[in-house]
């Protein structure tokens, strides 16, 4: 009988670490796509029930296909790992983090107005560009373009907030790269 429970509490760990690998991404350690889907709307409805801020981040490298091109796809992966770091410097533990896309990321901030949001944005991005990756003896210097939004009464899907977010993203991006765009009316 012993042996059969641990059995069975052996199932529930497997079990617990399978959903853990679905909603992860391997390379970086943070949520995929799917965990961001899984947390993301569950704190949306949450901001939503309880009347209280939420605002989002989304980001994406600057050139980072030169990267790759000069100093290979294992350069570029190492690059993403640090970058994330960077931001896990910065950001809380009740933040959501993700990376959407192959260098795409994605931050949910529950309980956080625009104003501190775009203080945050700003952080990640002079801590990104404030450092100087050493990969592979080669000295590397990133810049990361941001757009940051704050939810509101018109929208009720993540699939909204990261549009919008990703709107003043390439809006950052049009302007120059290096730097954070957010709503101003
Ligand atoms: P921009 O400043 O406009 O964002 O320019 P960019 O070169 O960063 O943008 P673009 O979308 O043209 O290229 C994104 C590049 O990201 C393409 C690909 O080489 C690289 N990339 C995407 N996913 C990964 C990944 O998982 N690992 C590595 N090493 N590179 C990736
Ligand atoms: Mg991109
Ligand atoms: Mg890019």
């Amino acid at each position: 009988f012993a042996s059969q429970a641990s059995i069975a509490l052996e199932h529930a760990r497997l079990h617990q670490e399978i959903q853990d690998l679905a909603i992860t991404d391997p390379l970086t350690n943070i949520y995929n796509r799917r965990g961001l889907e899984r947390w993301g709307q569950y704190e949306i409805d949450r901001a939503k029930r309880f009347n209280s801020s939420l605002s989002a981040i989304y980001f994406d490298l600057d050139h980072f296909k030169d990267i790759n091109d000069t100093y290979g796809h294992d350069v570029g992966d190492e690059v993403l790992r640090e970058v994330v770091n960077c931001c896990q410097r910065v950001i809380r533990k009740i933040d959501i983090f993700s990376r959407i896309g192959g260098e795409e990321f994605f931050i949910i901030l529950p309980e956080t107005s625009l104003p501190i949001a775009f203080h945050v944005a700003e952080r990640i991005r002079k801590t990104v560009a404030g450092q100087s990756f050493t990969i592979k003896s080669h000295k590397l210097n990133i810049t990361i373009s941001l757009g940051v939004v704050e939810l509101n009464e018109d929208m009720d899907e993540l699939a909204e907030l990261v549009k919008a977010a990703d709107q003043y993203m390439y809006l950052a991006k049009q302007s120059g790269r290096n730097q954070t765009a957010y709503p101003t009316s």
